[in-house]
């Protein structure tokens, strides 16, 4: 497969998943937007190391996607937009009944809004050039719930409705529209919790990780973030030209349960 000559945004992608998927399109050949709320020297770096790895084009854009007006901006500066992938994400962990009204707010603009406004901006895109792949990291958390975390399954849970509402709108025209749901994966965010689980429950590290974090996932092993990214790769070839409106999860059999 290639995807040589399509350009891909990628949100959220200077760490963990995004950057995983932006590795695996650039391995494919795809040119590739890189994507934080920050500016820094290492986020420039960071493209420029992909582009040199895998001698295609890759930048960095600076765009907050908890502004819809920056999300939008995002794809207009990437100048063309033929693989969207909305991985921009946070999460925040507490009772419905105490959960911050900004957390709330903060998670159902990122994780939710942010995708609503990069596909208002890339469709028509998409159209234009008679070619077009959205993919959405939604979540094993937009199938299934878990207390404490109202507004991430909320977003989730939407996502997957977005996903399905654009793909049937998109349906006629050569645009697929899907959501990877990962379990969990190893990413910086994920690996930063184990010291303080480990401290909580008085385990040690391969126990929280087994009887912790992987309560819910049967296969008790981690996805990784090359798996993400061949999922999404998979997602842009042609062999999945006709799977639209739909879930692909990477979870390790949770929810098969
Ligand atoms: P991460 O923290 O490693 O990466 C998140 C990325 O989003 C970073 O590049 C960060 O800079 C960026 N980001 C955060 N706020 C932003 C903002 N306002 N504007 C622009 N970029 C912003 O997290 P991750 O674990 O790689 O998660 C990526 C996505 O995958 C999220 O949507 C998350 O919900 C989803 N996900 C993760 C897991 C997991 O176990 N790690 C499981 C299921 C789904």
């Amino acid at each position: 497969m290639t995807l040589a000559g399509k350009t891909a945004v990628i949100t959220g992608s200077t760490s963990g998943i995004g950057l995983g998927v932006a590795e695996a399109l650039a391995a494919a050949g795809a040119s590739v937007v890189l994507n934080s709320f920050t500016d820094t020297e290492d986020d420039h770096a960071l493209a420029a190391r992909i582009a040199a790895d895998h001698g295609v084009e890759a930048r960095y854009v600076r765009a907050d996607m908890s502004k819809g007006a920056d999300a939008r901006a995002l794809i207009e500066a990437a100048g063309a937009c033929d693989i969207l992938v909305n991985n921009a994400g946070i999460q925040h962990v507490a009772p419905v009944e105490t959960f911050p009204m900004d957390k709330w707010d903060a998670i159902i603009a990122i994780n939710l809004s942010s995708a609503f406004h990069t596909t208002a901006a890339a469709v028509p895109m998409m159209r234009a050039a008679g070619w077009g792949r959205i993919v959405n990291i939604a979540s094993a958390h937009g199938l299934r719930a878990s207390p404490y975390k109202s507004a991430y399954i909320s977003a989730k849970h939407g996502v997957i409705g977005l996903t399905k509402s654009v793909a049937l709108e998109t349906a006629r025209d050569p645009i697929t529209v899907n959501a990877v749901c990962p379990g969990y994966v190893l990413t910086p965010l994920v690996e930063a919790q184990i010291p303080d689980q480990m401290k909580t429950h008085g385990m040690d590290r391969d126990t929280v990780v087994r009887e912790v974090m992987l309560a819910k996932q049967p296969s008790k092993e981690f996805a990784t973030v090359e798996q993400i990214g061949g999922t999404v790769a998979f997602l842009c070839s042609d062999a999945a030209a006709q799977i639209t409106g739909t879930t692909i999860s990477v979870d390790g059999g949770w929810t098969a349960q």
